[in-house]
């Protein structure tokens, strides 16, 4: 393969006359393909994106987006073979492959499921409760986020250019804004691959998605306040984004994702022959070794304490011993060459200033015997570890990273200079903490969190199922503050709030129900003449309501609860214990009861169109009931969800138990599935 890499510019591939920079093979040298971006628009990408692109993905709903995402998904799941065997170049090995790629089409599963289950079948969410902002509650507030209607420009580093292109996707098109991604150059064929399959899948609309392979031209001269810049990288080029007019100026949203000096911490309880203590060595070894440590999340810096030091270099080096370094498609090998020589070089220029305050302990970094390969044209690196005795004065151990199979361990004396030695690393992404004790892992996490963006804690309880220090999750932030970037993404429903833009809107209950598509406490509830459990899914409407009679509770009914169902508690049944009690009158009503009461009075007993009742949330008993006390109920439509299945959907309903004061005693939210009806 010599390929010239394609450009998808405005719903066409478009190839590069010049400026072509050649991509050689991290294994033996040889050019793999050609990459350039000259000659494209990309003022008229951006509009693209914004004219074609973006309308059409935000026509759709939440749950339409994510449907896509999932087909494409099991698209790419169906080539992924094709993606393992171009990854090799890169100087991935098997291994590495299900990081990059696996993880990265993982990625789009999670966010598809995500897009069902945490975002509503609109084109915005209400998010977080109303905020009454009147006396008469004929005035309240809430927010709403909706889709940004500019471009989300990514732009990726040489590491991962799979997932790194996926992770970042993922939320931008499930948020509804279109994408222009450009992948490290030095990678550049792998992303260049997914993005084909992506573009002939024709499952994204047109101007969802476009491809930059090469510089990004002028394109940042092109963004603006609506548009969002998302970054994966070194400081230097980061601060070279974060400077730049779009971002000072315009305010254009951006996202850095970049160096962080990530530590491992050995509790003091951890000694050698405890599981913690094995743990610890297990995932420094792989960390330094997948992807050959060329990843953000990799464990740059081993704190242990001073007593364990020379019993962690010791089982280091025995396992580091066995890490056979190679071309990554042979079996025999466990660790394939860095992704270039450019990157080797910057490696061992990196060991070299953080050996000017550190001792290497293991390997030589000018030196490999590759299997299988040339040391001189393939980017192999054999892993080094180093020492550092002075870790609370040293810099370089804290500052420099080498983005290769690279580490140094530093002694600690107290927990205290423990969480120093972390802070020394000005904010990393993830830290791990390996310990069986509770108040070491107190001091340890509450101590070093600020500084990062997720922290592991890892001990012989959950080692078996742990995904490890390395891994980000979906469901999980990866980011982390300082060095790190500052930046967030993924993180569940949070990495999809990056590209939507949170508004307050202030009205009547009445005007933002409407808005809404929610009932709000405030807004008209007429009554229905027809029972609305009389109504399938699609004749119900928002708002609607029952409003039954009064029901009197008697001290027989409550006598009679507490007897057949067996909850015979003081409060329902003894009086001068219920007295003493501050939060009773004497002797009241089962919360239970009401609830039961309440569906008796409010349901409508014959078959029809209402299927279950499958849950309530946020239930309150807000005031007591005492015996003589009488309840009403009103039931009111307050959202539909028309869910996955096609013969029904939820409908969630607002019941509020009213005395015979007009006082709220309970208030929840019923759920139910109600039938669809067919063809409307
Ligand atoms: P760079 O910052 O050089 O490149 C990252 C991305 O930015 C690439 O896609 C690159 O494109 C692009 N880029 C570079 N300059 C500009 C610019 N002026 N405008 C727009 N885009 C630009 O980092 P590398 O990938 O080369 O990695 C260098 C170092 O960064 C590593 O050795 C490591 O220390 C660190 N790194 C940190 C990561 C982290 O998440 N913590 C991840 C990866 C790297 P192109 O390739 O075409 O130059």
């Amino acid at each position: 393969m010599n390929k010239k890499l394609g450009n998808y510019a405005q719903d066409r591939w478009v190839e590069a006359e010049a400026g072509l920079v050649d991509i050689p093979s991290a294994i033996d040298g040889r050019v793999v393909a050609r990459a350039s971006s000259s000659g494209l628009d990309f003022g008229a990408m951006a509009r693209h994106a914004r004219m074609v692109g973006g309308p059409a993905l935000r026509a759709m709903t939440f749950h339409d987006r994510a449907a896509m995402l999932k087909v494409l998904a099991v698209h790419l799941t169906a080539h992924k073979e094709e993606l393992y065997a171009l990854s090799a170049d890169s100087g991935a090995t098997k291994r590495d492959n299900f990081f990059d790629i696996d993880g990265g089409i993982g990625t789009l599963f999670a966010y598809a499921s995500r897009g069902r289950r945490d975002f509503p079948a609109e084109r915005f969410v209400v998010d977080g409760a109303v905020e009454p902002l009147s006396k008469e509650g004929s005035f309240i507030g809430l927010h709403v986020l909706t889709p940004l209607q500019g471009v989300a420009v990514h732009i990726n580093a040489f590491n991962f250019p799979c997932w790194g292109m996926l992770e970042k996707l993922a939320p931008t098109i499930l948020a509804g804004v279109p994408v222009i991604t450009k992948p490290a150059t030095a990678t550049a064929y792998v992303a260049e691959a997914v993005a084909r399959l992506i573009v002939s899948s024709g499952i994204l609309p047109d101007g969802a998605f476009q491809f930059i392979a090469g510089s990004t031209g002028d394109l940042l001269d092109h963004l603006d306040g609506q548009d969002v810049l998302s970054f994966t990288g070194s400081a230097a080029t980061s601060r070279r984004l974060r400077d730049h007019d779009a971002v000072s100026r315009k305010a254009v949203r951006f996202v850095a994702e970049r160096d962080s000096l990530n530590a491992a911490i050995l509790g003091p309880d951890a000694l050698e022959g405890t599981p913690e203590f094995d743990l610890f060595v297990r995932e420094i070894v792989r960390e330094l070794t997948v992807k050959a440590g060329q990843k953000c999340t990799a464990i740059r810096r081993i704190i242990v304490p001073r007593a364990q030091e020379g019993a962690v270099i010791a089982a280091l080096g025995r396992q580091l011993d066995r890490i056979t370094v190679g071309d990554p498609r042979r079996d025999d090998v466990k660790m394939g060459p860095l992704a270039s020589l450019g990157q080797r070089a910057a490696v061992r220029e990196a060991v070299a200033d953080i050996a000017r305050e550190a001792e290497i302990v293991y390997g030589d970094p000018g030196r490999v015997s590759p299997l299988g390969g040339d040391a001189e044209t393939g980017a192999f690196q054999a892993p080094v570890l180093l020492r550092c005795a002075s870790p609370l004065t040293a810099t370089a151990p804290h500052e420099v990273e080498a983005f290769g199979p690279v580490a140094t361990v530093m002694p600690y004396d107290t927990l205290e200079d423990a969480l120093a030695i972390v802070a020394r690393g000005e904010g990393s992404l993830v830290a791990s903490v390996y310990t069986h004790d509770d108040a070491v892992a107190e001091r340890l996490v509450l101590g070093i969190a600020s500084y990062h963006g997720r922290i592991l804690v890892l001990d012989r309880d959950c080692a078996k199922e742990s995904t490890g220090h390395g891994s980000p999750l979906p469901g999980l932030i990866h980011g982390g503050p300082g060095r790190a970037g500052g930046g967030e993404e993924m993180g569940g429903a949070r990495g999809v709030h990056h590209y939507l833009q949170r508004t307050a809107l202030q009205g009547s209950p009445g005007r933002l129900s409407a808005l809404v598509r929610t009932w709000l406490p405030g807004a008209p509830a007429p009554v229905t003449a027809e029972h609305p459990f009389r109504r399938d899914y699609d004749h119900l409407r928002i708002g609607e309501s029952v409003q039954t009679p009064p029901r009197v509770i008697t001290l027989e009914d409550i006598e009679h609860f507490a007897h057949f169902t067996g909850d015979e508690f003081y409060a329902h049944m003894d009086e001068a214990a219920a007295r003493a009690n501050p939060f009773f009158p004497g002797r009241v009503a089962h919360g239970y009861l009401l609830l039961s009461f309440a569906a008796g009075l409010f349901v409508d007993p014959a078959p029809g169109p209402l299927l279950a009742n499958y849950g309530l949330e946020g239930l309150r008993f807000l005031k007591p009931v005492s015996p003589g006390d009488s309840i009403r109920v009103r039931l009111t439509v307050k959202r539909k969800n028309p869910g996955r299945e096609p013969g029904y959907g939820e409908v969630r309903w607002d019941a509020e138990l009213f005395n015979q004061n007009d006082e709220t005693v309970a208030r929840y939210e019923l759920l139910t599935m109600s039938a669809r009806s067919t063809g409307d």
